[in-house]
């Protein structure tokens, strides 16, 4: 029977709230998963394949961003030194792991192991002589340290275990967390394991399994009182069970009850030190609420978007908007304005040697080329679509699919074919 346990992404949380792996659980798709299964996708294939062949794989709504992303500067980029999404499985009553395979998909993974076992997927793991590599790519700033990870020291567990043999031992781990932000330089922290180490990585593993198992036991009985509570924190983010959450629950409705008679709603001037951080933590929860319940307003007007009458539809609208190539750009207003004005525009609008945003193009536009002309011709929007008319003519304008939830005026989508091969 393939397996049902949480895997190390979910370590953390666990060990934070063990009332998380109660079911209910609700999978919806996040915008958050998706740009995340995007960029691993994608930095998997650059790793197999190369930065421009990972390019043409990705989806055309996501090629723009993706292509800002210093690869060069990354692990991704050292093709043959490491194995990109490599699966294992721990069985969590032996303690023997064993390898499922490379750059399956989780479903696929999770259905090759048994009931006891655990499925772990590295982004990038290698070998060196007594010691596993595990690398992990991460996007927000949320995740913990490497040294403090237990999801990554889960996986050197794995590692360590799964190719362990009776002529060559691994003992030792290095493990690291990539930084990769779409906007930002990337950078490794790093962290080495020693022996002791694995094995109390190993013992805190089996016994939050162990918690999870009994927890699970006893909301199957309906013995919920000795389950301890939920726990809220920054580790509610990503959690299956947030919808169906007692805790998440009381704080909406702490925020929703009437207000007592004589007293305003939210008397945020009249609380007390004390009360106002209360007040605080239980408005940063609030906002993850919120932040959640609008991430799957969106996937349902994804899925299933609202006729409102007369042709106006509430969902995903999909246009095209414009990116402008900064290589091409640059000679482009050169050829247009003269060398010297030219290369003070582009100067002035690229924000890096891959970004130049149109906002910043009609700044660059008012302030160097607007005042040298005659004065019935200073129209900023005049000026900046005449000079995009001229970069899209020299090719320097490429249109790039967008996404944006709204009512609009259009034909209802027709609806997706749905692979039930999986
Ligand atoms: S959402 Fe609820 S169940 Fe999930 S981690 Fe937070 S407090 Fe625990």
């Amino acid at each position: 029977m393939p397996t049902n346990l949480p895997g190390p992404s979910s370590l953390a949380r666990m060990q934070a709230c063990i009332r998380s792996v109660i079911p209910p659980h609700a999978d919806s798709p996040s915008e958050y998963a998706e740009h995340g299964n995007a960029k691993h996708e994608y930095l998997a294939n650059v790793l197999t394949h190369g930065r421009e062949k990972a390019l043409m794989l990705a989806r055309d709504e996501d090629r723009e961003w993706l292509a800002d992303i210093d690869t060069d500067a990354l692990p991704a980029s050292k093709t043959g030194a490491y194995a990109p999404e490599v699966s294992w499985a721990l069985d969590m009553r032996t303690g023997k792991c064993r390898v499922l395979g490379q750059q399956l998909s989780r479903k696929e993974a999770r259905f090759r192991a048994m009931e006891n076992e655990v499925v772990g997927t590295a982004d990038l793991a290698g070998l060196r002589p007594g010691t596993i590599i595990i690398l992990d790519y991460k996007s927000g700033w949320l995740a913990p340290a490497a040294k403090l990870n237990p999801q990554l020291l889960a996986y050197a567990v794995m590692g360590a275990r799964a190719y362990s043999s009776k002529q060559q031992r691994i003992t030792q781990a290095e493990i690291s967390i990539v930084r990769a932000p779409d906007d930002a330089q990337p950078w490794v922290d790093t962290f080495h394991v020693d022996e002791m180490q694995l094995d109390v990585a190993f013992m805190q593993m089996r016994q939050t399994y162990q918690l999870a198992e009994k927890a699970l036991q006893l909301a199957k009985e309906g013995r919920w009182d000795e389950i301890p509570p939920a726990v809220v924190g920054p580790h509610c983010r990503y959690c299956p069970r947030f919808l169906f959450c007692e805790a998440q629950m009381a704080i909406v409705k702490a925020f929703t009850k009437a207000p007592e008679e004589g007293r305003p709603v939210l008397p945020v001037e009249a609380l007390t030190d004390d009360e106002f951080l209360e007040f605080s933590e239980k408005l940063e929860c609030a906002e993850t609420v919120l932040e959640q319940l609008r991430i799957r307003h969106d996937g349902r007007l994804r899925q299933r978007p609202i006729p409102l009458g007369d042709g106006l539809i509430f969902g995903e609208k999909h246009s095209k908007s414009d990116h402008i190539l900064p290589k091409p750009a640059r000679e482009a207003l050169m050829q247009l304005f003269g060398p010297a004005l030219g290369e003070g525009v582009y100067n002035a609008a690229a924000e890096t040697v891959t970004k130049l945003p149109k906002e910043r193009l009609r700044s660059a536009l008012r302030a160097l080329v607007l005042p040298g002309l005659p004065k019935a011709e200073q129209k900023i929007t005049k000026l900046l679509e005449s000079t995009m008319d001229e970069l899209r003519e020299r090719q320097a304008v490429s249109p790039t699919p967008t996404r944006k939830i709204c009512r609009y005026k259009g034909e209802l989508p027709l609806p997706k074919l749905e692979d039930k091969t999986g």
